[in-house]
Formats: structure tokens, C-alpha cells, sequence
């Protein structure tokens, strides 16, 4: 279908965009790649009468070094988040996770910030954002705001995005030397998850140090499995804390049935990708 006419504005500043969100409001939508909104907008699910291009606003690409942690603007797009040297050494799950998104073609032209924003459990992006504590940078009306990983993602489709408010950016704290794997279960290539899981460690001498786990598409938010990594750290790393700290990977899970699978197929597939996921970023 073709989408309901509407008009364009294409900003080249935040504070245009905020100028044209505040004298638009509610008849506005943002589109930043358009991977998930053209959808949307072809099928007429939403028919905004302004659609506000974040495209030409330069100062919300490309990543950033900022000391103890790296900004990655909201307009990166996925291929550069992948590829990005920055995110290699200080955010390898980021990376590892960016690089399963869909197909070529959408990772050229969606974005970092379009995907959190967007918000769908089973996206890709917000499981390793979570795991690694990363802040969310939101401008609005009244100045900056930043929000940590637990506040922002709200619900299905819902963040602490507000309609006057655009998501710029997403600091992450740098893990650096941490081994990461992102395992994802898809039943098409190219799409996104059943159930992934997201494992990043810090080993030294055989002792796993710091563990940070994320699921995805294991409930209406990503998930972090806050005890299989309480299981993990202060253990050798041998496989059978790796299999009994992966058996506790859906406590406190609540993940959806659908045409995919049911949700106790997916308690029992989270265990299983857990394990994989902490033995390939052990380097197994
Ligand atoms: C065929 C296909 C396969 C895909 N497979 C996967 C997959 O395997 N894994 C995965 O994670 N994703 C997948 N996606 C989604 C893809 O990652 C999109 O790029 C992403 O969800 C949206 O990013 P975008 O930049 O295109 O945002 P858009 O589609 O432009 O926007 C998405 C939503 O976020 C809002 N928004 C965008 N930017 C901002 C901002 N800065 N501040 C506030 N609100 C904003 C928009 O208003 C809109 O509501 C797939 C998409 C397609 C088409």
C-alpha cells in the first residue's frame, strides 16, 4: 500500500528538530533509517500529516570517545556501529549484536537510535545496551536528559521517549577487554529473534570477573539475567558453572507465545542459548 500523504521537514540541527516537534506535536512522527516507520506507514497502521527527517543532522552520527565510556549517536546507522573501532574495543556486544541485524540492505540504512527507540522486544539492539549499562541521552523542550537502560525501555513498543522528545544518543560505559557473543535464534535468516542472548565477560587467569547477560524477546522489554551472571562471576570457567549459571537464564522471564513458539519453548530455548553464548565469548 502506498502510505497517506503528509508533509516533510528535514531539520539539520536538535533544536530545529525540537522547534518542528513542539509546532507539529502530535501530527509529527520522527523517522530516522525509515526501517521500521516506512512499514508502519505503508500499511497505514499511522498517518502522521508531518514526518520530521533526522537524516541531515550531522552531529547525531558516528561514535564518540568520552573517556570512561563512548557516545554512539542516534544516527548511526547499523553498518557503522558494526564496523566502528570504538565499539569494537570498548563495546564488543554492541558490535556482535549489530552485525545480525536483518539483512545488508537494512543495516545501511537503519539506525542505532531509530531500533532503541522503536522499542520492539525482539529487537536486537536493546538486550546488549542493557547488559552494559548504557544511558540514554534524550533532548527535549526543557534541555538534555539522561536515562539509564532499566527506565528506558517502558513496555511493547514504549519508551521514556516523550512526543516532544528525541532520543540523540546512548553512552555506554567501556568494557574493555571483555570477551562478548551475541547467539540468535531466528527461523529466517535475516529477521529478527525467537530468543537471543547477549554475554560479554571479563576473564583473568581462568576467573570470570564480570559478567553482564541480556535476552531478548524473552518479555515485553529486553531482559538482563541478573542471576545467571551472579552465578558466573567469582567462578572458574569450566563448563559446568557454565551450564548450571545458564539454567537460571529465565527466572523472571516472562516471554510471549506466538506462531514461533510457545512460552515454554522459549524458557527452555533461553537456557540453551545462554550456554552457547557464555562458552563462544569464553572463546569455546
Ligand atoms: C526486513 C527487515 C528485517 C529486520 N530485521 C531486524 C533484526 O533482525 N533485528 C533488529 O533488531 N531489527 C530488525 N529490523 C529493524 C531495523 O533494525 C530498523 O532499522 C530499526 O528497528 C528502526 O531503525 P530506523 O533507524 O530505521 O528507525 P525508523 O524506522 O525511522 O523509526 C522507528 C521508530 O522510532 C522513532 N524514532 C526513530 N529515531 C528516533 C529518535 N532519534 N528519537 C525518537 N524517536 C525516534 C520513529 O518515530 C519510529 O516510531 C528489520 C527491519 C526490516 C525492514
Amino acid at each position: 500500500m502506498i502510505p497517506a500523504s503528509f508533509d516533510y521537514v528535514a531539520p539539520t540541527t536538535v533544536e530545529e528538530a525540537l522547534a518542528a516537534l513542539a509546532q507539529y506535536g502530535d501530527e509529527a512522527k520522527i523517522i530516522a533509517g525509515g526501517q521500521s516507520l516506512l512499514p508502519v506507514l505503508r500499511m497505514r497502521l499511522n498517518a502522521p500529516e508531518w514526518v520530521i527527517d533526522l537524516g541531515r543532522i550531522d552531529s547525531l552520527k558516528g561514535v564518540r570517545d568520552e573517556g570512561d565510556s563512548i557516545l554512539v549517536g542516534a544516527m548511526t546507522r547499523h553498518c557503522d556501529v558494526a564496523t566502528d573501532p570504538l565499539v569494537a574495543e570498548h563495546a564488543a556486544l554492541v558490535a556482535r549484536a549489530t552485525a545480525t541485524v536483518a539483512d545488508e540492505q537494512v543495516r545501511h540504512r537503519g539506525t542505532f537510535g531509530g531500533a532503541l527507540a522503536h522499542a520492539d522486544p525482539a529487537g536486537d539492539l536493546g538486550a546488549p545496551a542493557l547488559a552494559l549499562d548504557a544511558e540514554f541521552v534524550i533532548a527535549g523542550p526543557a534541555g538534555e536528559r539522561v536515562v539509564p537502560g532499566a527506565e528506558f525501555f517502558q513496555g511493547l513498543f514504549e519508551t521514556a521517549v516523550s512526543e516532544d522528545e528525541l532520543l540523540i544518543g546512548v553512552r555506554i560505559p567501556k568494557h574493555t577487554g571483555w570477551t562478548a557473543h551475541y547467539e540468535k535464534f531466528v527461523r529466517v535468516a535475516h529477521q529478527w529473534p525467537i530468543c537471543a542472548v547477549g554475554a560479554t565477560l571479563k576473564v583473568s587467569g581462568g576467573v570470570i570477573e564480570g559478567a553482564a547477560i541480556g535476552l531478548t524477546n524473552m518479555g515485553s522489554t529486553p531482559l538482563r539475567a541478573a542471576g545467571v551472571e551472579q552465578a558466573l562471576v567469582g567462578q572458574h570457567a569450566t563448563e559446568e558453572v557454565v551450564r548450571s549459571a545458564a539454567a537460571l537464564a529465565a527466572d523472571g522471564a516472562d516471554p510471549p507465545s506466538d506462531l514461533n513458539g510457545d512460552a515454554d519453548y522459549r524458557r527452555h530455548l533461553v537456557t540453551v542459548l545462554t550456554r552457547r553464548a557464555i562458552t563462544k565469548a569464553l572463546g569455546g
